[in-house]
């Protein structure tokens, strides 16, 4: 199977030019100017940019919360997120806290059957002892370089002395660790107090958990991590302050990554007051303009380096759990497939991030951090996924119009520019003209150490 791009402008990380690529197989065969199609199919990629498949750092597919399972699984998840351009996504591995990392890993390869972008699996660590520990190596022979702890959350939650631990033992694999920074005593306190005030209403998620909540957590994280000499990684950035802690932590000289999402330069807190309010219930919360533009300005300094979408997908049936009381409601919502538009809406579009540094958020340092050596850019030898990114189309998003197995989405009424038109897979195509072509080919990637960024 061959295939030939011509025409397009060819975008990666450190740079761009007009060139074709040719694709053999799963490769990148080459890229260069005017190369002979030779019998290969050709596409015609005039006008548009020709960039790396997107990598999605951070999704929840087929996610059981015990009262309730996400409304994507592997295979209408993967289905929406190969349709905005993203070929491959890094989902949470969440075993239960008394079950193995092992059983974890297995559990959620079979979840991923049938995914139609490719895979891999940041492993959830949910309690830390010697037999975890010990299973770290098997982890990484399996290609599972990357881990997450939860500072929230009864069936999740570590200690501090458990992320140390855990962090000093993950480098030794090249592996990092995403830390969801929360402060659980105190947000449960306050939201005991929110409600006890009266307010039940979707603004009392806001209320529960500001800014200080987070920036407290990133900012013992950061300790933690310096204690441990370990690289750090924040997980869903939401706050000015949280940013600003982990600024010190850089001034410092620590190592620290951080990862954001797209809701928290899109959306702000006022969407908790709509008669839609609880669609926007996730954790953390959506917050204010100041921290939207001190988001939206760290991308423009190179000072977040990677976009997840925490996908994590409900119905509105399942989200008016909570209609009565907004800490009943299942936190998330759906994101996956609009991340590229978002991205080049806001950043690209209003000039606040050039193409490149696009690349760089939404693939090519997802491929250095998380060890994915073969992705991550369009040259010769790479794997062949490969978005081709038309930059004349505007959609107003509505909460319909969307692959996601739900009937809302956070950024109905918002119009995007630019669409995932081609998606190559795999060598092959699977996404064209914006439609679906080819389903159930997405692939497992096992993944190696990490390449530091910083
Ligand atoms: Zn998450």
């Amino acid at each position: 199977m061959r295939i030939l791009i011509k025409n397009g402008v060819v975008v990666n990380g450190d740079g761009r030019k007009k060139a074709d690529v040719l694709i053999e197989n799963d490769r990148i065969a080459a890229v260069g100017e005017t190369l002979a199609a030779n019998g290969a199919k050709v596409i015609d990629a005039a006008g548009c940019y020709v960039l790396p498949g997107f990598i999605d750092t951070h999704t929840h597919f087929d996610l059981d919360l015990g009262f309730t399972v996400t409304a994507d699984d592997f295979v209408t998840g993967s289905k929406a997120a190969i349709l905005g351009g993203t070929t491959c996504v890094l989902d949470f591995a969440t075993p239960d806290r008394e079950q193995t990392m092992q059983e974890g890993l297995d559990l959620w390869h079979q979840k991923a059957q049938g995914a139609s972008c490719n895979y891999g699996f940041h492993m959830t660590i949910a309690r830390w002892d010697e037999s975890i520990r010990a299973e770290m190596r098997a982890m990484a022979e399996q290609g599972v370089t990357s881990y997450k702890m939860y500072m929230v959350y009864d069936g999740l939650k570590v200690d501090d002395g458990e992320i140390y631990a855990a962090l000093q033992e993950a480098k030794q694999y090249g592996a990092l660790i995403g830390v969801h920074c929360e402060n659980w005593d105190v947000l449960r306190r306050r939201i005991a107090e929110t409600k006890a005030a009266g307010i039940l209403s979707p603004m009392g998620h806001a209320l529960s958990r500001p800014a200080p909540v987070e920036a407290e957590a990133v900012a013992r994280y950061m300790r933690i991590a310096e204690l441990a000499n370990a690289p750090a990684y924040v997980v869903h950035l939401s706050t000015a302050e949280g940013l600003g802690e982990a600024r010190r932590a850089r001034a410092r000289g620590q190592e620290v990554y951080l990862e954001s999402c797209p809701q928290y330069f899109t959306l702000t807190d006022d969407c908790y007051a709509r008669p839609d309010g609880l669609k926007f219930i996730m954790s953390p919360p959506i917050r204010k303009a100041a921290d939207k533009a001190a988001l939206t300005q760290a991308l423009h300094d190179d000072e977040i380096d990677t976009i997840g979408t925490d996908h994590c997908s409900f119905t509105m049936a399942q989200k008016s759990r909570g209609k009565d009381d907004f800490s009943m409601t299942p936190n998330g919502a759906a994101g996956v497939q609009h991340r590229g538009q978002l991205l080049y809406t806001l950043g690209v579009c209003e000039g606040r991030v050039t193409m490149e540094q696009m690349v760089r958020l939404l693939s090519a340092n997802a491929a250095s951090l998380f060890g994915m050596r073969d992705h991550g850019a369009v040259d010769a030898n790479k794997a062949a996924d490969v978005v081709i990114w038309d930059p004349d189309c505007e959609t107003l998003l509505t909460d319909t119009n969307h692959a996601y197995n739900c009937d809302n989405t956070i950024y109905a009424g918002l119009t995007v520019k630019g669409r995932a038109r081609d998606v190559i897979l795999n060598g092959k195509q699977v996404v064209e003209n914006g439609a679906l072509v080819a389903s159930g080919t997405g692939r497992y990637i096992p993944r190696k150490g990490y390449r530091a960024l910083r």
